[in-house]
């Protein structure tokens, strides 16, 4: 039977993150999960791990949900119909009231891409109802703090025509190698463009380099020079407006270092196969990692607590 997927070069950052994280947790990835889709003709092990591919932690789906409601917002502000404040917060709530049931039902376990699937739910973690409750508010939090962000008002000043949203995986070329970079959105001036993401965690350094691929895409595929490029993370819950300052160097050493990452991977892609013992794979460094791992389940490597 022909191979349904075509094995494209490229390089994100959550794929190196994923690599970087934990070796077999990326072989669960993209090598065992990758026919499990066709439920009819892939092997349990592949349709398992496709499941466990398409869940998430508690934190990354309260993220998803801050993103996709303050997306929904600009959405309608581009259109000329801008939703207000209370609309936004009600259907966030909805959607992710639902999308709890759905997942604590194990919906996602026969449509997967269909129906929310959390880590907490398949691995029977207990989580108490205060923390569920903490989850909720910091959504609330962050939604709420967004209209008194300065990316609001920037928005709301600049209009319709100074906002780009860039569209999903929107991507640039390093050489043959095509690289994902979409930032949340940018706003742009007559001669400058500011590249925003937003965030629902605690402030910290770990996400600047993020924005400077953000900035290659700038350069790369929207053609600004590099002297008219801004770039800001927005930390929602505490409302911190943090600039990552980009340069000639920190570009040259962020392309340096996509192509270095890519090589390394695409190594070890090469030097694993269906037929790989995941037990000959090295395991994440800390027990942390493996207790919200997507995979754990199924994984002879998982970390213990000590
Ligand atoms: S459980 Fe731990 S060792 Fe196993 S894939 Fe996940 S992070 Fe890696």
């Amino acid at each position: 039977m022909a191979e349904k997927f075509v094995k494209e070069d490229s390089w994100s950052n959550s794929r190196y993150d994923t690599f970087n994280r934990c070796r077999t947790e990326y072989f669960f990835d993209k090598v065992v999960s990758k026919n499990g889709w066709d439920s009819r003709n892939c092997t349990k092990t592949e349709r398992e791990a496709f499941i466990l591919k398409n869940t998430r932690n508690r934190y990354a789906w309260s993220g998803d949900l801050v993103h996709t409601a303050i997306e929904d917002w600009v959405d309608s502000f581009r259109k000329g119909s801008v939703i207000d404040r209370d609309t936004i917060l009600s259907k966030t709530d909805t959607v992710m009231r639902q999308q709890y049931r759905d997942s604590r039902d194990q919906k996602y376990r026969d449509k997967p891409k269909k129906h929310n699937g959390l880590v907490e739910h398949e691995n029977s973690l207990e989580i108490p109802d205060s923390e569920w409750k903490s989850i909720h508010d910091n959504v609330k939090t962050c939604l709420i703090n967004f209209f008194y962000t300065d990316l609001h008002k920037s928005i709301t000043s600049v209009g319709v025509e100074g906002v780009i949203r860039p569209e999903r995986l929107d991507s640039f070329m390093l050489g043959d190698l095509k690289v994902y970079a979409r930032p949340d959105i940018a706003i742009k001036s007559k001669h400058s463009i500011r590249l925003i993401d937003w965030k629902t965690g605690k402030a910290n350094d770990d996400n600047d380099l993020q924005m400077v691929y953000y900035a290659l895409y700038a350069v790369k595929k929207l053609k600004y020079p590099i002297e008219a490029i801004e770039t800001d993370l927005i930390y929602l819950r505490e409302n911190i407006n943090k600039s990552v300052v980009v340069n000639r160097e920190i570009l040259q050493n962020a392309e340096d270092f996509i192509l270095s990452t890519h090589s390394e991977m695409a190594e070890f892609e090469k030097s694993v196969s269906k037929e790989t013992s995941v037990t000959d794979l090295s395991p994440a460094t800390s027990s942390n990692t493996c207790r919200l791992c997507r995979f754990q389940k199924i994984c002879p490597n998982a970390v213990k607590r000590e």
